[in-house]
């Protein structure tokens, strides 16, 4: 974890079925700062005794709204892994360490249209870039939810499209492949077009989605950002990362280098992944 900052729990609310809103405010003297970007995200410690699968013992979530003296954040209670109980038993008083903020939503100056694809555990971030949104924007959301109970008013002054569909979130067969696929059929994301599409979800269909999107749709890079926000079946993918030499892991490590995108890496991490059997 990098820097630790002090928390505690001021407010709980449930916000749909499966969905918790904890506000977090800051210890006094605390000074965390925001980077402004729609999909923020901070690493919580929840009192894990298993690590995630990518190593980590803290658990990802997004900074879902900026409050005075601290932030929001909502948790999608969907199992019993120590971030979902977390967030099923967090309760007002419970002081909680939270990292510095990280984000991965950065439109480009001439971006046009923002086409947001995910998940329930990505419906935080979308929220968030929809509510700080100018007027100006448009956007066309397309979210996967475990029931249509989900679903939700997303406030935003731009213009905004936002398409329910049921499917994924770990109780069944994710919809997010097919939905790239109308997206790119229907011209929605085009090539030529100046789209500037942003995917969440899980890891080894987010994976598949980059894929497509590089081979089928040939979206540029710079004009997707496309991230991996939970794997099913964790404890396997930590257990066969586990498994591979220290040579082997040491190839990954070079890949995933600073000087690049995140975009960038994925054009060879993606075949180094999959020569690994991963
Ligand atoms: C940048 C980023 C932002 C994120 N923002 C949010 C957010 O705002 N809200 C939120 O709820 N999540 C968010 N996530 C996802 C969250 O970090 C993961 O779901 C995390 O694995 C939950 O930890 P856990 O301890 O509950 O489960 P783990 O210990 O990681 O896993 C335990 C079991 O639960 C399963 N599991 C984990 N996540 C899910 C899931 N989403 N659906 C179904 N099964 C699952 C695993 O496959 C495993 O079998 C974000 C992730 C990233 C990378």
């Amino acid at each position: 974890m990098e820097s630790i900052y002090g928390t505690t729990v001021t407010a709980r609310q449930q916000v749909t079925p499966q969905m918790v809103r904890l506000t977090l405010k800051f210890d006094e003297g605390t000074e965390w700062t925001t980077t402004g970007l729609g999909d923020e995200f901070i690493h919580i410690d929840v009192n894990a005794e298993t690590l995630d699968a990518d190593g980590h013992s803290e658990r990802h979530y997004t900074v879902s709204g900026l409050v005075e003296g601290g932030i929001e954040v909502e948790v999608f209670l969907h199992g019993h892994g120590p971030g979902a109980t977390w967030g099923r038993e967090a309760a007002i008083g419970d002081a909680v360490k939270i990292s510095d903020p990280f984000g991965y939503y950065k439109v480009p100056a001439d971006a046009g249209l923002r086409v947001l694809v995910g998940d329930l555990t990505a419906l935080p971030a979308v929220a968030r870039i929809l509510a700080e949104a100018s007027a100006d924007e448009r956007f066309h959301v397309v979210v996967e939810l475990p029931s249509l109970s989900e679903t939700r008013d997303l406030p935003t002054a731009a213009t905004a499209t936002v398409d329910w569909r049921v499917g994924g979130n770990g109780i069944g067969p994710s919809l997010l492949p097919d939905i790239v696929r109308e997206l790119s059929d229907n011209g929605t994301v085009d090539p030529a077009g100046d789209e500037y599409l942003w995917i969440a979800g899980e890891s080894k269909v987010t994976r598949k989605v980059r894929t497509q999107l590089r081979h089928e749709v040939k979206l540029p890079i710079t004009r997707q950002r496309i991230v991996g926000y939970w794997h099913a079946n964790a404890e396997q993918v930590q257990e066969a990362w586990d498994a591979l030499s220290d040579d082997l892991k040491a190839q990954y490590m070079a890949i995933w280098r600073e000087d690049r995108t995140d975009e960038e890496n994925w054009l060879e991490l993606e075949p180094f992944l999959q020569s690994v059997g991963h």
